[in-house]
């Protein structure tokens, strides 16, 4: 056995320590070479027999098995099996021990010194052994053939003790240095390396005493043994190449496994160069990568398992490099002789002596270098076998690194699908997605006593900028808008773009409600600040909703609706800025069961409708009732219109609705007129109403039906939202009036209705808010207003109606102002169709009396 390794990369390093181990080892061996050769050997004889060897020519013969040794690979252990059994055999029976002892030592010393290079402690141990082994053979063969026949059986005995327990012994000895070398031995690797010594020793024994009987009894045929030496080596070579194919398959199959791994992990790179370095058993690796046919990225892992990565700084080198590689299918290069002289300076810096380099390549082509240098160990040269393991390595490296890449893209794509779904495409600010996820993580995050805010803004008037400077102008506002709220406000605070000019942000903690108010005030400072578009300078305002997180609830949804809700307050109250108020929302839970409650009341017809008469101011005459709604839910109690018709307005059931009040009013008109009671009906319509398609046709049938003369008819339009469509509006209206139905404008003066519409519009009549008329008694200003309604209908032609007149000082008050209609309480209130019927009978029997008497009266309040 032979001393071969270091074998594990990394291992020179630390080389050092273990030098101590292996001089200690050698001396150990040394002490009982000495005592062997001063005690037993001196008395030993030399063989008897007609044949001797000159001991020279044994010399020769060791320096031949040593050189002749073929390395066998296990694992990460390489050992030699040589033929030395052969001279060491022929050697004992043939030339004696002190011969023997020196023809050994005399054929190691260049062997080892010239054939292997080695040199210092480890060709001391190599020697030290060679001597212990010549010693122990010696010692052992002629104690066991103890003076009996070498050519018998016991001759045959002596010569495979003496031949195993020497291989054992070198064996456990070299195996010992390798653990002082590099500390460890797999276990299966030494017992399949002592089997494998064992059953070569035992072969080149015998083969060693055919050998001897030859030479000592026919010569003639002497010429046979090396051919059969020769065949032995053969054989020992084959397997050992065997060994290693199975052995680099083995290595393959690890880095396949091992690389793509990596992948996953993204330290393909990293991993490739590991393995290379370890599976060639070099000091380093390098990987050098191309793209767009420049190398970019040098990937170096060194001696002391730094791994290194920067850009190429010597280009020209790296390019030849792979010039070259490429040529020839990769390169074994012993760097002082590289004619590239800047190639061989870039190596010569990085301390690379010899070096074998491969191309890398994916679906494209080549993409880089695979470099492993300076080999470690015993066989110093990156051999043939290596050259096709850092190929297939190169080869799969490429594969890898190609597979890797196409990850990359994959995550990056995945990364910018994510964004994008979770962003606004215009502005880049988070969207309503991210938002909500903002905000979760936030209330999940608060602190117990802790708040956060939800701010909802919503530009003012911005269609007028889409609509008159186009919507790349209105793009470029937005993006700007948006820029510069991310920049004036904190970057823990989460800004969104909800969709159209609407912007959310997350404060995601308000000490107090004032801390809101103040990031909102930013926000709204931020909108108004001047704008200058391409065209013009714009300003922008906003207005902005508040809803805080635990007080007005915890969830996002619910902060992001309710938020809206005080969005639409600012906007209603040009307040600009508003905090959630409970009372004032709109999508409370009650609203919420008023919507389902009212549908199912239409359906169910549970609706019912009270009158309500008008009357002349003058003389007291009921010119007609006004049909009002009342709903007396079973679960709700009461609902008073002025709750259930803006839901009903807002949810579109205000057409089912007004038509149900037309039918019961037209029919309750009906049977007025059947009881000889012929007064007006008055039935309020939405404005929203006269939109509605078929609208005009129905009333038309509706009176076709009921025989109701349209003079009879008032519709009360009130203007509860702003105006849509006024000329499609006004147009109903012109038919309506054609038809001759009155028309009457209800809440005059809260409305949206402006002096210059009523111009415009064919009405008949004008309701004045009972706001007004309830305090015109005792305040001045709606004194004012009344009278100057009471001028600007004369002026028009109109009839005035006053409504809300609760006593006797209103209605008088009325009257010398010149109102004509009045309608309140003092006249009387709402009745259920019964009481209204009587009420009437009663009021057209006490006229009909009292006209009888003549004179004109006001009326009594009757109830
Ligand atoms: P409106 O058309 O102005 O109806 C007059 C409202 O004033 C009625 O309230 C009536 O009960 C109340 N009122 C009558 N006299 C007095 C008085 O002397 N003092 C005071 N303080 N109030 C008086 P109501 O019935 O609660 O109706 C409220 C509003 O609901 C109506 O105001 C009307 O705008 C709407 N509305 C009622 N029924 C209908 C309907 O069938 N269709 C539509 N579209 N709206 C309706
Ligand atoms: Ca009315
Ligand atoms: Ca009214």
């Amino acid at each position: 056995a032979e001393l071969q390794v270091p074998v594990s990369p990394g291992e020179t390093s630390g080389m050092g320590k273990h030098r101590v181990g292996t001089s200690a080892l050698t001396a150990a061996i040394l002490a009982p070479v000495a005592v062997l050769l001063l005690g037993p050997i001196r008395d030993l004889s030399p063989p008897a027999g007609p044949m001797r060897l000159p001991w020279p020519v044994l010399a020769a013969l060791f320096a031949a098995a040593v050189l002749l040794r073929v390395h066998i690979q296990f694992r990460r252990e390489v050992h030699s099996v040589n033929l030395v059994e052969l001279p060491l055999v022929l050697g004992l029976h043939l030339v004696g021990p002190a011969g023997l002892i020196a023809a050994q030592l005399a054929g190691s010393i260049p062997a080892l010194v010239l054939g292997s290079r080695q040199t210092g402690r480890k060709l001391a141990f190599n020697l030290a052994l060679s001597l212990l082994e010549a010693c122990l053979a010696s010692v052992v063969f002629a104690a066991v053939l103890n003076g009996g026949d070498p050519d018998g059986t016991r001759g045959l005995a002596a010569t495979f003790t003496a031949v195993l327990a020497t291989d054992l012994v070198s064996a456990a000895l070299v195996m010992a240095a390798i653990r002082l070398n590099d500390g460890q031995v797999a276990r299966r690797d030494v017992l399949q390396a002592l089997v494998t010594g064992a059953v070569a020793a035992i072969t080149t024994g015998s083969l060693a005493m055919v050998a001897v009987v030859v030479l000592r009894h026919d010569r003639q045929v002497a010429w046979l043994l090396p051919v059969v030496a020769g065949t032995l080596f053969l054989a020992y070579r084959a397997y050992a190449s065997l060994r290693e194919q199975h052995e680099r398959l083995r290595r393959l199959h690890r880095f396949t496994r091992v690389v793509s791994r990596a992948e996953q992990s993204g330290t393909v790179s990293a991993t490739i160069l590991a393995q290379a370095r370890e599976l060639l058993r070099a000091e380093r690796a390098e990987l050098i990568l191309f793209s767009d046919g420049r190398p970019r990225v040098r990937t170096t892992l060194g001696p002391d398992d730094t791994l290194d990565s920067g850009p190429v700084s010597d280009q020209a080198a790296a390019a030849a490099l792979l010039a070259r590689c490429l040529a020839e299918e990769g390169v074994t290069l012993q760097v002082a002789t590289v004619d590239h002289p800047e190639l061989r300076e870039a190596l010569e810096r990085r301390g690379v002596v010899n070096a074998m380099v491969a191309p890398l390549r994916d679906a494209t082509g080549p993409v880089g270098t695979l470099l492993v240098a300076n080999r470690l160990g015993e066989v110093s040269a990156f051999g043939g076998q290596d050259r096709t393991l850092l190929q297939t390595l190169a080869g799969q490296a490429g594969v890898a690194l190609e597979r890797s890449r196409l990850i990359d893209d994959l995550r990056r794509e995945a990364a910018e699908r994510e964004h994008q779904a979770l962003h606004d495409g215009l502005t880049g600010l988070a969207n309503r997605a991210l938002f909500n996820e903002r905000v979760r993580q936030a209330i999940a995050a608060l602190g117990p006593n802790a708040s956060l805010a939800v701010l909802l803004v919503d530009l003012d008037r911005f269609k007028e900028v889409n609509d008159t400077l186009g919507h790349s102008t209105g793009d470029l506002v937005l993006r700007e808008l948006g820029a510069r709220l991310q920049r004036s406000l904190p970057d823990s605070h989460t800004i969104a773009r909800l969709g159209g000019d609407e912007f959310a942000v997350l404060v995601p903690a308000v000490p107090d409600r004032e801390a809101a108010l103040g990031a909102a005030r930013t926000v709204r400072a931020q909108l108004e600040r001047p704008l200058a578009t391409e065209e013009l300078e714009l300003q922008v305002a906003g207005s902005i909703g508040i809803a805080l997180c635990p007080e007005h609830g915890a969830d996002p949804g619910l902060l992001l609706q309710r938020a809206d809700v005080a969005m639409y307050a600012a906007k209603a109250a040009h307040s600009g800025i508003e905090v959630y108020a409970a009372d004032r929302d709109q999508y409370s839970p009650r609203r919420l069961a008023l919507i389902t409650g009212l549908r199912s009341a239409i359906e169910r017809q549970i609706l019912t409708v009270v009158y309500q008469p008008k009357a002349e101011l003058a003389d007291g005459r009921v010119v007609g009732m006004e049909a009002l709604l009342r709903w007396h839910d079973p679960d709700h109690g009461p609902v008073p219109p002025d709750e259930f018709i803006p839901i009903a307005e807002s949810t579109g059931l205000i057409a089912a609705l007004s038509r149900y009040v037309l039918e019961v009013a037209a029919d309750q008109a009906r049977a007025w007129i059947d009881q000889g009671m012929s007064v007006g009906m008055a039935v309020n319509l939405s404005v929203r109403n006269l939109l509605e398609p078929g609208l005009v046709d129905r009333i038309h049938r509706l009176l076709t039906k009921t025989g109701m003369p349209p003079g009879l008819l008032t519709l009360e339009i009130t203007e509860g939202a702003v105006m849509t469509d006024p000329a499609a509006t006004i147009a109903v209206l012109r038919q309506l009036s054609a038809a001759g139905v009155r028309l009457s404008i209800d809440d005059f003066g809260t409305g949206y209705s402006s002096l210059a519409y009523l111009k415009r519009l064919p009405v008949h009549e004008v309701k004045l808010d009972k706001a007004f008329v309830i305090g015109m008694t005792s305040d001045p200003n709606d004194a004012a207003i009344v009278r100057s309604t009471v001028e600007l209908t004369r002026n028009l032609g109109l009839r005035m109606v006053a409504e809300g007149v609760e006593d006797q000082a209103t209605w008088q008050a009325l009257g010398a102002l010149g109102c004509e209609l009045a309608q309140g309480y003092h006249l009387a209130p709402p009745m259920p169709p019964d009481q209204a019927t009587v009420w009437l009978r009663r009021h057209l029997e006490q006229r009909t009396s009292a006209s009888a008497l003549a004179g004109s009266r006001s009326p009594q309040r009757d109830r």
